[in-house]
């Protein structure tokens, strides 16, 4: 039989580049046999979860013979406390990806427009195209988001608009003016999708908490995650708030069992430790501040990051800077593919960690320049 998958398979998911994830540090070791290397490539938190994540997600591997509570009731309800919203505003996800793929999936289909940034977070194409809706992506203003330019790309077809606040890989962020005075205005055919990752992360006084939002504009839904500043990537837990209608009919495309019970157990347990998030936060903030010294003191311009990474100019293809730093055991994020070549995303670590990609990236430019210099001479 000759079976021809490209005929068959539908447009929209025909037209999407596969998602690139960071390197896992066990691919480093395999292909380059390196290994002490670090990963500072996927935005995760440096220090780890919560002690009390873990022990609450060891306790919970006792019962992993059964299915979890296929309605997440006991995290929805300490999200529930936690954010001041009924649990049946909460949508809860396989990582907050999962959120957004439910928004797509529930809201817009073929010949319906989906609006977002250039340089925003690549999984609003993916989503966005595997529904078969169009992208509108909408170019971005100093690196972040063009509100004036989002508004006036809406049209009566567009049914989703992403926002991300702080974008990643950018690290931009909208103050609460800004953006509410855009949401104000989005027409009621259109749902506004703010993505909080790194929420718990920005300590910008004028950085707004879009949840509080939702009572007055019913077509804004709120995603965030616990895999930043609660340090528990691995276990895949995100979640949407939205009115409960939103919630309702995006429950209806979740799988009933997306949330496994040890992800929803370290959740719930995260979620309680307010002094583990606390020093998450300060780590991050020192790191930032580490790694921006460094870059002023390598000349690097680089783009002013509220997360928990910075991305840099290093006036080069990227690519190459990348595959050198690999060979040095150090795992950053090229961005080529967010239509930023010269750039490199690096994610805030532990100090030594900083010191170390700081040390690694001055060598590999030093010896990339001294390479130029030789071959322009030639
Ligand atoms: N939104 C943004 C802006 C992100 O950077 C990420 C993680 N890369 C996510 C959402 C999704 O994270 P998760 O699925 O782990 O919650």
């Amino acid at each position: 039989m000759r079976f021809d998958a490209r005929s068959l398979v539908v447009p929209g998911v025909q037209a999407i580049e596969p998602y690139q994830p960071g390197k896992p540090l066990s691919e480093l070791a395999r292909e380059y046999g390196i290994e002490d290397a670090i990963k500072l490539a996927s935005n995760e938190n440096p220090i780890g979860p919560s002690p009390r994540a873990l022990a609450a997600a060891q306790a919970a591997l006792g019962d992993i013979a059964r299915y979890p509570d296929g309605g997440g009731f006991s995290l929805k309800r300490a999200l529930s406390d936690k954010l001041g919203v009924a649990p049946e505003q909460i949508t809860l996800g396989n990582g907050s990806n999962d959120v957004l793929e439910f928004v797509a999936r529930a809201f817009a289909s073929s010949g319906d427009e989906v609006i977002y940034a250039q340089h925003a977070f690549a999984v609003y194409e993916l989503v966005t195209r595997a529904v078969g809706a169009r992208p509108v992506v909408v170019p971005a203003r100093n690196w972040g988001h063009d509100l004036a330019g989002m508004q006036r790309a809406i049209t009566p077809r567009t049914r989703l608009v992403f926002i991300a606040n702080p974008n990643n890989p950018t690290g931009t962020w909208l103050s609460r003016d800004e953006l509410e005075a855009f949401v104000q205005q989005v027409p009621s055919h259109a749902l506004v999708v703010v993505d909080e990752a790194y929420f718990e992360y920005v300590e910008e006084p004028a950085y707004p908490d879009a949840v509080r939002w939702i009572a007055r504009y019913p077509n804004v839904v709120v995603t965030r995650t616990f895999s930043k500043a609660y340090g528990l990537a691995g276990l895949r837990v995100g979640y949407g708030v939205s009115t409960r209608e939103v919630a309702d009919y995006l429950n209806r495309v979740r799988q009933p069992f997306n949330v496994n019970s040890v992800g929803a157990a370290a959740a719930e347990a995260a979620l309680a430790d307010e002094e583990h998030l606390q020093r998450s936060i300060a780590v991050n903030r020192d790191g930032l501040r580490q790694l921006i010294e460094g870059l002023k003191r390598l000349k690097l311009p680089f783009i002013p990051s509220v997360a928990n990474f910075i991305t840099m100019d290093i006036g080069r293809p990227a690519n190459a800077a990348y595959e050198s730093l690999l060979r040095k055991g150090v795992i950053v994020r090229p961005v080529a593919s967010y239509g930023m070549p010269n750039h490199l995303r690096v994610t805030v670590g532990l100090p030594a960690e900083n010191e170390r990609f700081l040390t690694a990236l001055q060598a590999v430019l030093s010896s990339d320049h001294g390479e130029r210099a030789a071959t322009a001479g030639r």
